[in-house]
């Protein structure tokens, strides 16, 4: 959080620095004096180490979260990978759009469609391209 906050000022004051020394660069481009120079050039220079560290903060900041956001992606697919190998079913996916919805939803909650066949004799959800159903043999519908 602390190098994401740092990160975001050092580029702030590396982008303003760069902008001024743009600005001014053109300015002194543009000027009708032909003896104009660019008197803030240097603090493109400045801007520099501002860059560096800028990028780098915020490249340590984000990588963490990223990270992190890896770990949060794998586990719904090691719980998936679970529930196809029948070790506690946490997840039911959705053949069309592959949202992770729970086991007893009917209907896929990111697209609609639907994800099980409710059996007609027992009630008792089924994956939705099941044909007889898993728990009482019923034929489904
Ligand atoms: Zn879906
Ligand atoms: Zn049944």
């Amino acid at each position: 959080m602390m190098l994401r906050l740092v990160g975001v000022i050092a580029m702030a004051t590396a982008v303003t620095l760069i902008a001024i020394a743009v600005a001014d660069f053109f300015a002194a481009m543009s000027s009708d004096d032909v003896g104009a120079e660019p008197t803030k050039f240097w603090m493109f220079f400045l801007a520099l180490p501002f860059f560096v560290v800028g990028g780098f903060c915020l490249n340590a900041g984000f990588l963490g979260a990223g990270a992190r956001y890896a770990a949060g992606e794998v586990a719904p697919t090691a719980r998936s990978t679970m529930g196809y190998l029948g070790l506690g079913a946490t997840t039911a996916s959705c053949a069309s759009c592959g949202a992770h919805n729970k086991p007893d939803a009917k209907f896929c909650d990111d697209c609609g469609t639907a994800l099980a066949t409710g059996c007609a004799s027992c009630g008792k959800s089924n994956a939705a391209d099941a044909k007889f159903c898993a728990d009482c043999g019923g034929k489904l519908t």
